[in-house]
């Protein structure tokens, strides 16, 4: 069977902090994270996997609602009791904010939006958290 792979690159910032961690990630810093999302699958009759601006349509929103935020683990006490009384743009997850967490949520979370287009076998998702770190994460059909 014949594939076509297409992708596209996202970027925005983000706050985080890694409170397990002994060396300097449990400090709050943030990375200017780079997002591609890859889609694999059959074109159609017009030649498109699916439409760019679909993938925007999908991706847009999630990484508005993360730029410039603070993406905070439901467990950091010490992060929820600061926004408590600081309120700002935070995001809340159910997990520690690794590269390798937020690289499968925002996988998942976007797979859940293209998984109606059927001619998509599988969408892989590549976070960098720096230019030379990031995690991937795939999830086929
Ligand atoms: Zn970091």
């Amino acid at each position: 069977m014949h594939t076509t792979r297409i992708a596209k690159d996202f970027r925005w910032e983000m706050g985080h902090r890694l409170p397990f961690h002994t060396g300097l990630c449990k400090n709050i810093h943030g990375h200017s994270y780079t997002l591609r999302v890859e889609l694999e699958g059959t074109t159609d009759n017009n030649g498109m996997v699916m439409d760019f601006y679909d993938i925007n349509a999908a991706v847009d929103p999630i990484v508005e609602s993360l730029d410039h935020c603070f993406i905070c683990d439901e467990d950091d006490s010490v992060m929820i009791e600061f926004f408590l009384t600081n309120p700002m743009k935070v995001t809340m997850v159910p997990f520690s904010t690794t590269a390798e967490n937020i690289c499968r949520w925002l996988c998942e979370t976007i797979w859940q939006e293209m998984q109606a287009h059927e001619r998509i076998n599988s969408i892989t998702c590549r976070l960098h958290e720096t230019e030379r770190a990031y995690a991937q994460y795939s999830v086929t059909r």
